[in-house]
């Protein structure tokens, strides 16, 4: 039976940080408590250790938004018999602190990091792929399953306790300078730094007991990606050795050029040839959009070059932010050969005021045109 006679420091003094720290503060806080106090720095100090234990005990309580509000009500008793952060301060140890805040132990101990370090779990290789859309696709999203030749460990494989670094993952070396004997850390030659090294495998795994397998992935690609995107796929790349995570899979997208529709970024184009007679008397076209056809009707008398706007009829944003538009360009297709009569007709047109151009005002220029499109 333990008694908890001793009055427990309150979690924010032990940081050092008010009661109103955000989030960024409290993390602060912490890791630079935990670089003053870590048992690295601090070889032998017990006083140095329980500091440092009991800014990571504060730090998990503070970093968590739900604990962090349970402990404001009601402070330490909160936890109290919950497992922990039961009766003194025993509630975690080294290897709790260790693998629990490595994202920030990542970046500051990478000069030291021995003796309480312990090993870092490996982490595997990403694996690359590509994936091929059409436009279509792109447009509405799609889920595709792919087969990726992943490194896994194979069954029956077993690790043990690396003996070179007592699974420690590092060794101190000690070279004699001309400063005297110089201690440093250094990652473990036989394993690697992931405290294990192979003890039993199957014929067929390789030197560190991998195999590689087939697996079906499937991956959902969001409506509006972009030729050369990459998506990422979390631990679905290759495995490595020992106690560790699997690397990702980068998955690079390639967007297949569509026949007739020619994407510009959210927009989609469209080049419409109508005849010459379609464009004096008006004409209604279907016109291929990305999600089947689109009936548009032509008044008399359009002019080639003109530009239809179908809003919303292009590709959904990426972030969600509505969708671009279809641009129709109406391209009036100019007969190259005719017969006697039709010449005759054309002839006879050539010095008709009804053929002599006379652009009104309210039709824009090309050049207005270009600027409105990209308004
Ligand atoms: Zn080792």
């Amino acid at each position: 039976m333990e008694f908890n006679l001793i009055m427990k420091k309150d979690f924010y003094e032990i940081l050092g940080i008010s009661k109103s720290a955000d989030a960024a503060e409290i993390k602060k806080a912490y890791r630079k408590s935990a670089l003053k106090y870590h048992p690295d720095k601090n070889p032998g100090d017990k006083e140095a250790e329980e500091n440092f234990k009991l800014a990571a005990e504060a730090y998990e309580v503070l970093s968590d938004p739900q604990k962090k509000a349970k402990y404001d009500q009601y402070g330490h008793q909160a936890f109290d018999g919950s497992g922990g952060f039961g009766g003194g301060h025993g509630g975690m140890n080294m290897d709790d602190i260790f693998s629990q805040f490595g994202d920030i132990f990542g970046g500051g101990f990478g000069g030291f990091g021995g003796g309480g370090g312990g090993p870092r779990r490996a982490k595997g290789s990403n694996l690359r792929i590509k994936v091929k859309l059409t436009l279509e696709e792109i447009a509405n999203g799609v889920e595709k399953k792919v087969k990726v030749k992943r490194k896994v460990q194979a069954k029956g494989v077993t690790y043990k306790t690396c003996s070179t670094c007592n699974g420690q993952g590092q060794v101190m070396r000690v070279t004699n300078t001309i400063l005297g004997r110089m201690q440093s850390a250094s990652t473990c030659p036989a394993c690697g730094g992931s405290g294990q090294i192979l003890d039993k495998k199957p014929s067929e795994a390789d030197s560190q007991g991998m195999v590689q397998e087939d697996e079906t992935v499937s991956i959902k690609i969001p409506a509006g990606v972009v030729d050369g995107m990459q998506l990422k796929v979390s631990n679905k790349g290759n495995d490595a050795p020992g106690n560790s995570i699997p690397g990702d899979l980068i998955v690079a997208i390639e967007e297949i050029e569509h026949e007739l529709l020619k994407r510009e970024g959210e927009n989609i184009h469209y080049d419409l040839y109508i005849s010459f007679p379609e464009a004096v008397l008006g004409v209604s076209k279907d016109i291929e959009a990305i999600n089947g056809k689109v009936r548009i009707k032509l008044e008399e008398g359009i002019q080639s070059g003109k530009i239809l706007r179908l809003k919303g009829k292009g590709i959904p944003s990426i972030n969600g932010y509505g969708n671009g538009d279809l641009l129709v360009h109406v391209n009036v297709w100019t007969p190259k050969t005719l017969n006697k009569e039709q010449k005759q007709f054309f002839e006879n047109a050539l010095n008709d005021e009804h053929f002599i151009p006379s652009p009104e005002k309210s039709e824009k220029s090309f050049f207005e045109k270009v600027k409105d499109m990209f308004s």
